[in-house]
């Protein structure tokens, strides 16, 4: 099997894993291991992460996109957040049982905690994994400064931006944000440029351009923030 996956050791306890252009997050408690996100499903991503730790490994996956689940036959201990079942089923190659992750759910790793913040907007069963004591999300697609897909069925801008409001009453509690895409960490700033983001796209004053990429959505630049925006968003 190749292997599509670049290792950076962020910290102690604490990896980000790449394929192609998406972001896993290892984080190691002193019990157990979080893998955040499973890729495209590329490689042998269950031998990678045991190299990397040897602690017992459960996956928490931030949103049912399938450059996010893609590995998840790889696993048996699967939390999604149940708004997003219906989305990860709609693949028929995936089967596995999946355990709900509910809003205030909490994955304790033994010296480390995080919490479910359910996120809706994005996808409806979008999550961030909060950790409060070191004052960090990892964010899935929804806080990033890459183009957001928010094209195809289950996007909601009016839910997202009801979930970046939510972030805001806690945002003085978040210092790094660990996004699925483009660049990380990012800080609390991005939950500000995303509201005045979505103030500038309800304006209609930007026109959405090809990037010649393969789908069916034109990229609207929002200030700092970009949303891919097709016919069946609302
Ligand atoms: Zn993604």
């Amino acid at each position: 099997m190749e292997n599509p996956y670049a290792i950076n050791k962020i910290g102690d306890g604490f990896w980000a894993i790449e394929e192609r252009g998406v972001f896993m997050y290892l984080v190691e408690g002193r019990d157990k291991a979080m893998l955040v996100d499973t890729g495209f499903g590329g490689g042998d991503l269950k031998a990678l992460v045991e190299g990397l730790t040897g602690k017992p490994v459960f996956v928490a996956i931030t949103h049912a996109d399938p450059d996010h689940t893609g590995g998840c036959g790889q696993f048996s201990e699967i939390y999604m957040h149940p708004s997003d079942f219906g989305r990860y089923y709609e693949r028929p190659e995936n089967k596995e049982k999946l355990i709900p992750a509910w809003e205030g759910d909490v994955f304790d790793l033994g010296a480390r905690k995080f919490e479910v913040v359910h996120i809706p907007g994005h996808t409806p069963g979008s999550i961030v994994l909060f950790d409060r004591a070191n004052r960090m999300i990892i964010s899935g697609d929804s806080f990033q400064y890459g183009g957001i897909f928010m094209f195809g069925s289950g996007r909601n801008f009016a839910a997202f931006e009801a979930s970046v409001n939510k972030m805001l009453k806690i945002r003085d509690g978040i210092a790094e944000i660990y996004p699925g895409h483009d660049g990380y960490p990012v800080t609390n700033g991005v939950f500000d440029d995303l509201l005045e983001g979505l103030r500038i796209l309800k304006t209609g004053a930007v026109e959405g351009r090809d990037t010649g990429r393969p789908m069916p959505a034109k990229l609207y630049e929002c200030g700092r923030v970009k949303f891919f925006i097709g016919n069946q968003t609302t």
